[in-house]
This record gives C-alpha cells, structure tokens and sequence, in this order.
C-alpha cells in the first residue's frame, strides 16, 4: 500500500564508508535528501562526489553505514537481502548509461522481465501500452542488435517503467547516445513526470540534461553543497557547476 504522505525516496544523516581506519573513504557524509513523489531531481557532482553512491543507497543496492533510507515509505535497514530484493523489483526502476537490455530477448519479452521476475504474467496489452508510450510501438519483436542506441534506451525506459515504480533512477542515461537520440530520452523521462506523475532521480554529468529536472542537487566529497529549484536553464546549471569546480580549485 502507498502512503501518499511519505515521499518517493528519503535520506535521512546517510553516511557510507568503504574501508575502515586511515584507509577508508567517506563516499557519502551524512546526506539528507527528499525525493517527493512526482518529482524530477537531477544529481550533479564531480567525479568521485558520491553520486553512483547516492543512487545505489537510495535505490536499496546498496547500504548505507549509517543513517535510514525510506523507498516508497518502507526503511530498508531492517529488511532482508530477500526482502530488499523484492521492494527493489516491485517499487524502483532503473535505467543505465549502457541500456543493460537481455540481447536474446525482443523488445517486448526485455520489457515483460520485470512483471515475470516478480511473478506475474503480463495483462494482455500491458507491455504493448508501454512499448507504444515510448514510440516503439511497431519494434516489439525487435531484438536489441535491430534497434539504434536510442531505440534502445527507450526500451530500457519502457521496462523500468512497466512495473510502475515508485521510483525511476536514472544513471546517465543519455551518456551513451547522440545529441538528438539524448533529446528523445530527455523528452520521454519528462513526460512520464507529467502524464504520470512518475518519480525520477537522474544522475548526470551534462547541465542541457539536468535542466529538464525540476530540482538540481549538487555534490561534492560526498555532501549536498548546492541545489536549483524549478525549472533550470542549461546555462545556470553550468554556472552552478562551474562555481563548484571553482571552489574545490581553491580549496585544493
Ligand atoms: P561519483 O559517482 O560521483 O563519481 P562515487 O559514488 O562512485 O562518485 O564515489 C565516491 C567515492 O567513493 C570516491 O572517492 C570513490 O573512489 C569511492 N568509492 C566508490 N565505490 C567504492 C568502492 N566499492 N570501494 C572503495 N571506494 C569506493
């Protein structure tokens, strides 16, 4: 059962530690973060800031060493590797930079994997509505090695979607495609914010990507040091990442 008073995603003091003693790294430092629900949040950061951190414990793939994370309401520190498992494939999306799709598969049966991976048969023109959402329609028996990048992609998008998440987490998921191909999948995820009321967290290095979010966080060594709200331009993304990598140039 959804709560609608929780948000989609909630970070409370995260802290993750690799390592331990003089060795050890703090990837992420006592983040609190609020992803509410039909929201569309960019993160940006430096290299090595902590952002695949911060999706990977926000998603339940990984876990935090301190500090509570709440997916769709439920805290994930008390579940079970079993049980996370299952909140994961019931309640979050994913979509990666490489499209991740299973290449013996056509369209269809890639985006039919997530209902029958949590047990259930596809209804009878479920994956076909999803395909059709995304503008692949008429590709369902396509295989991925038929498909363009972008094509792809959208495939990636139409199954993390099918299972209508609480959550869609998005990592870099225009890095692998061409400037007009990365539009599409902008346009798509957008969309599905605003017809859907979808939830999505979209971890970018490229401000034209990030300004179609509604919230832009910052990170830097593993804190949330800037955040833009409402619709951002482009340009003052990159002035806000720009002033950043300015600011760590000094310290350093
Ligand atoms: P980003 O995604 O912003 O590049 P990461 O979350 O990958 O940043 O990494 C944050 C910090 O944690 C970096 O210093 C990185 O070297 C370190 N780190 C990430 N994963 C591991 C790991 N599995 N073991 C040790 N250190 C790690």
């Amino acid at each position: 059962m959804t709560n609608r008073e929780t948000a989609a995603v909630e970070l409370h003091a995260v802290t993750r530690r690799y390592g331990s003693g003089e060795s050890g790294v703090t990837a992420l430092d006592r983040v609190d973060a609020r992803f509410g629900r039909g929201t569309f949040t960019a993160v940006m950061g430096p290299s090595g800031s902590g952002k695949s951190t911060l999706l990977h414990c926000a998603a339940g793939l990984d876990r935090a060493t301190s500090g509570r994370v709440l997916i769709d309401g439920v805290p994930v520190e008390g579940l079970s590797e079993r049980n996370l498992t299952k909140l994961r494939r019931a309640r979050v999306g994913f979509v990666f930079q490489s499209f991740n799709l299973v290449p013996a598969l056509t369209a269809a049966q890639n985006v039919a994997l997530p209902l029958r991976l949590a047990g259930r048969r596809p209804a009878a023109g479920e994956v076909d509505a999803v395909l059709g959402e995304v503008g692949l329609a008429g590709r369902a028996g396509h295989r991925p090695s038929e498909l363009s990048g972008g094509q792809q992609q959208r495939v990636a998008i139409a199954r993390a979607l099918v299972t209508r998440p609480a959550v869609l987490f998005a990592d870099e998921p225009t890095g692998a495609l061409d400037a007009a191909s990365g539009a599409e999948v902008l346009r798509l995820l957008r969309a599905s914010v605003d017809q859907h009321g979808q939830t999505i967290v979209m971890v970018t290095h490229d401000p034209l990507a990030a300004a179609h979010a509604d919230r832009v966080l910052f990170l830097a060594d593993g804190r949330v040091v800037d955040e833009l709200h409402g619709p951002a331009d482009a340009e003052l993304v990159a002035v806000h990442t720009a002033r950043l990598e300015t600011a760590r140039t000094v310290v350093a």
